[in-house]
């Protein structure tokens, strides 16, 4: 095999994001998202949407018939207990990723689409499953098991799964990484905020526990997600308030989180309302905040010892308030922040904690695309990467 570039495809429920990364040197050639798939005036569907991507490259002299096109690798949201690293597709791997469309019926039909469509493409390349999971498959049972009747639990597939996975593995390396010591040396706690959000306690390089549980609906408040909630308020709105399983679903999912507590769900409006003196902006803000302290607080219990908190993804490597806020006044437990380094603009990996912390706080932005590509590259090419 020649090639030394790999398509790196993300296809989620109305959009598809790619990009091509080399290699040789992880640049990246072209990258380029579809959207709007399925609705009206956008793009019919998830094929035509793969072939607007194939056309794009094609125009850009980079086709996917381009030789220098080494492998294709997939986001992949749910792989279940079965997949639990990168994985090269075939017939029989795809059909397992079908199988797990129950645990994610929102996710994996987009990805499974995704898949066809670009081995129909090139039946010829190598193209490999990246799984959202993966990352969290070391999760202890302790951690994994949710307390609810065992048969029925395993029957369903009832656990704590986790996602987010490739963010966390990438962001808890660099974050080793940024401290100038191996993985294997550190106790990391990752804190992924995006539209959806996720934590994870990472020891060692070895994931121990994750806020996300069956969906990614558990844990820390998120855009429009809920998070934890006591599973109690599902059936007081069925029974109470009439509203059946799809609208609970939808409810808990779509018009929760920030959304649902003011109307926003991007931080940088609720930012400005709350200088404005919203009150509703500023309870969102706290109630998000409050929950992200309790989950660092819970993981640092778990790992016994926290080297390292990195923020990341467009909340955490962004927002000055929501690190200040969920930070502030732990110095009982190690954590310090410098107000000046953490309020300073960046772009790459960089402490924003005190000297005198015994913690190090890290903003470390997150690359899902290029870990996903390592992990393509490595087993479709055989390569040591990743
Ligand atoms: P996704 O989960 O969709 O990949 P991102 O990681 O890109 O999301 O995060 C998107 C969110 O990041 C936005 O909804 C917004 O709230 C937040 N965000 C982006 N930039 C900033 C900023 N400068 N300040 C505060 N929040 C920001």
């Amino acid at each position: 095999m020649t090639g030394t570039r790999v398509l790196v495809l993300n296809s989620g429920s109305s959009s598809v994001k790619y990009q091509l990364i080399d290699m040789a040197d992880e640049s990246r050639p072209a990258s380029g998202l579809v959207e709007r798939i399925g609705e009206e005036g956008g793009t019919a569907d998830h094929a035509a949407a793969l072939r607007r991507v194939a056309d794009e490259l094609d125009g850009q002299g980079l086709g996917l018939d381009s030789p220098e096109l080494a492998a294709i690798g997939h986001r992949v949201v749910h792989g279940g207990t079965r997949f639990t690293r990168p994985t090269l597709i075939t017939d029989d791997v795809l059909a397992g990723i079908r199988d797990l469309v129950p645990l994610a019926p929102l996710h994996n039909p987009a990805n499974i689409t995704g898949i066809e469509v670009a081995r129909r493409l090139r039946p010829d390349l190598p193209q490999v499953a990246v799984f959202d999971t993966a990352f969290h498959a070391t999760i202890p049972e302790a951690a994994a098991r949710y307390a609810v009747d065992a048969a029925t639990a395993d029957r369903y597939g009832i656990r704590r799964y986790g996602f987010h996975g490739t963010s966390h593995a990438y962001v808890s390396r660099a974050t080793a990484a940024l401290l100038g010591k191996d993985p294997a040396e550190v106790n990391v706690i990752v804190l992924h905020l995006g539209n959806g959000a996720s934590a994870s306690a990472v020891r060692g390089g070895v994931c121990v526990d994750t806020s996300m549980g069956l969906t990614p609906l558990e844990g820390l408040v998120m855009g429009t997600r809920s998070g934890d909630i006591d599973p109690a308020v599902v059936f007081h709105l069925e029974r109470v308030a009439g509203l059946d399983t799809d609208e609970i679903d939808t409810l808990l999912n779509k018009k929760s989180g920030l959304l649902g507590l003011c109307g926003d769900n991007d931080m940088r409006e609720i930012g400005r309302r709350m200088a404005e003196g919203d009150q509703a902006a500023q309870l969102a803000f706290d109630v998000y905040v409050h929950r992200l302290r309790r989950y660092v607080g819970a993981f640092t219990a778990v790992l016994g010892r926290v080297d390292a908190i990195a923020f990341t993804a467009g909340v955490g490597e962004n927002s000055v308030a929501v690190r200040t806020a969920a930070l502030l006044g732990l110095d009982n437990i190690g954590v310090t922040m410098d107000p000046v380094r953490n309020a300073v603009r960046g772009n790459g990996a960089r402490v924003v904690s005190a000297p005198s912390s015994r913690v190090t706080v890290a903003v470390v932005p997150t690359d899902e695309e290029l870990e996903i590509a390592r992990d393509t590259y490595a087993l479709a090419c055989g390569t040591a990467g990743g």
